[in-house]
């Protein structure tokens, strides 16, 4: 193994996964031992989409100093309580996947076992009405949630959308306060170490040589250092989600903000809707077997609430991971390391973590294979959990049209049949820790898209039937009194970090 110190640092491209990467490491890491430097071309730019996040986006703010108003005045951000699901289930259909729990746990059994066994005695209701998240984006209202296990907002938790061009100059901003250079301009080669295969350079346009020891690639689809030079093959994924277009589009804002993502689907292809305070970020992913881009771009377009504000730019991306994501000196961060399709919003997430693993596994003085087969591991892993989660969306859909119909009947991973099995047995699941979707997240998409368990687990008739009854209500009106005296989500941005009115959109 190479044991040259780890000292100057050179992360190759600027967009979000770049950034992330830069000021995360320029906030842990001793200034005084290390260099970082950012690479990147404003000639080929940022991909421009990725602009509905997940609740863990707080956990790096928060270790990146980020104060939540500047953060959302700057990005011209809204807040998020989950994603609105249209027509999924079939043409008419609508359920909401919310951040957060349903209900509470008692004695150690899930909330939606007693939910279920109530349902069998007779009490009406939905899932959903054990939800604050779900009820509070329902209504139009947004307080924060907080941590106090004795506050009701607790059981709820939001994340954020924001203008991804914007958050990348954000992240900039901080990143070079805290002393990351950075360096415009067009890698156009990159040189090995003769003896270790390790990369010792890259080559800029303007003729310049940078080395370093070690190399971030956030690059984007291109991967140009863990893809082009250093060979790690790509795992294609387009036998479990046939997706590989996407067209985006803004509009103008109409009517109020909404504390939600709204994902739509239509008989070839799902449109996401994100609301941030000066325009609506529009897309429509599909795969071209079963809709031309012409026609993708006229079903957004016919599909927008607001004035389309530019043309309809479309995106071509493969589904899948790179083998390993980090190969001797060089880790990729980002579209570099793979790429799943935006249902769930996950791919600013996975930036973070594999960041934040990076960290975790940093090297000292030279690279050590258990670091990095670790790393891997974990990689492979959260990759993997994440995509069976985006499946299952296509697996147990009910419409009827070609690519649903094939989106059903293709098949799907081990890991995921089993936990649909478990379900549909007496609805349980069996969590680990570094599960990105818990059990929440699963209830949701499985009950929203018609998935039933055939009984309820006995446990919760431990509960007495009038006592749970009552129960139930006595949640139900807590929700409601509380949902009452919140502000709508407009009044609330308005209130804490409405964005200067003379931007441009
Ligand atoms: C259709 C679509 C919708 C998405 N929606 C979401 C979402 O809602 N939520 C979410 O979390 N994620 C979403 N994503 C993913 C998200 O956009 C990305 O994960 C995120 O923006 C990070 O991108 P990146 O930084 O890896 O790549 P990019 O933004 O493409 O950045 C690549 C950088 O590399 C630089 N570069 C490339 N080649 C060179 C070179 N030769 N020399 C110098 N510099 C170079 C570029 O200039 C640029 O700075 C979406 C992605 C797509 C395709």
């Amino acid at each position: 193994m190479n044991i040259k110190p780890i000292e100057n640092i050179i992360i190759v491209g600027g967009g979000t996964a770049g950034w992330v990467a830069a000021s995360s490491l320029a906030r842990v890491l001793p200034k005084q031992s290390y260099r970082i430097t950012l690479v990147e071309s404003d000639q080929i730019g940022i991909i421009g989409v990725g602009e509905a996040t997940i609740p863990p986006i707080q956990d790096v703010h928060k270790m990146l100093g980020v104060d939540e108003a500047d953060f959302i005045r700057s990005t011209e951000a809204s807040f998020k309580l989950g994603i609105e699901f249209h027509n999924w289930s079939e043409q008419g259909s609508r359920y909401f996947h919310p951040f957060g729990q349903y209900g509470r746990e008692f004695d150690s059994v899930s909330f939606h076992q007693y939910w279920m066994r109530a349902r069998e005695l007779g009490f009406e209701s939905e899932l959903s009405d054990f939800s604050l998240g779900t009820q509070m984006a329902k209504a139009g209202k947004f307080v924060p949630s907080n941590n106090d296990p004795q506050s009701i907002l607790s059981s709820m938790g939001y994340a954020y959308h924001f203008d991804a061009s914007l958050y990348a100059k954000f992240l900039r901003r901080l990143a070079e306060g805290m002393g990351v250079v950075r360096r415009e301009g067009k890698v156009i080669d990159v040189s090995l170490d003769h003896d270790s295969g390790f990369i010792d350079t890259i080559l800029m346009e303007d003729g310049e040589a940078i080395s370093g020891d070690l190399f971030i690639d956030c690059t984007g689809f291109a991967s140009i250092l863990l893809g082009k030079t250093l060979g790690v093959e790509f795992e294609d994924w387009s036998h479990l989600l046939k997706a590989n277009r996407a067209v985006a589009v803004p509009s103008q804002n109409v009517g109020e903000t909404r504390p939600y993502t709204q994902s739509i689907a239509h008989p070839a292809g799902w449109q996401w809707r994100i609301p941030l305070q000066h325009r609506t970020g529009n897309g429509l992913v599909f795969c071209d077997d079963y809709l031309s881009e012409d026609e993708a771009c006229q079903l957004l377009l016919s599909n927008l609430e607001g004035e389309a504000l530019a043309d309809p730019r479309v995106l071509r991306f493969r589904t899948g991971r790179r083998q390993q994501a980090w190969h001797k000196n060089c880790i990729a961060v980002g579209l570099s390391a793979g790429f799943l399709e935006p249902l769930e919003s996950t791919a600013i997430h996975l930036v973070q973590t594999m960041v934040a693993r990076l960290l975790q596994l940093f090297p000292s003085s030279g690279f050590q294979q258990a670091d990095i087969d670790e790393f891997n591991q974990q990689f492979c892993r959260e990759y993997d959990m994440v995509r069976d989660f985006i499946v299952l969306h296509y697996h147990v859909n009910q419409r009827s049209e070609p690519l649903w119909r094939d989106a059903r009947e293709m098949a799907i991973p081990e890991s995921l049949s089993h936990k649909i099995r478990l379900f549909e047995s007496h609805g349980r699941f069996f969590e680990r820790q570094d599960d990105l979707f818990k059990k929440a997240s699963w209830l949701a998409v499985m009950m929203g898209q018609g998935l039933k368990p055939s009984d309820y687990d006995p446990i919760a008739n431990r509960k007495p039937a009038a006592g749970l009854c009552q129960w139930l209500k006595n949640i139900q009106s807590a929700y409601g009194d509380a949902i009452g005296a919140m502000p709508d989500h407009d009044r609330f941005i308005a209130e804490y970090c409405r964005a200067k009115k003379d931007r441009v959109a």
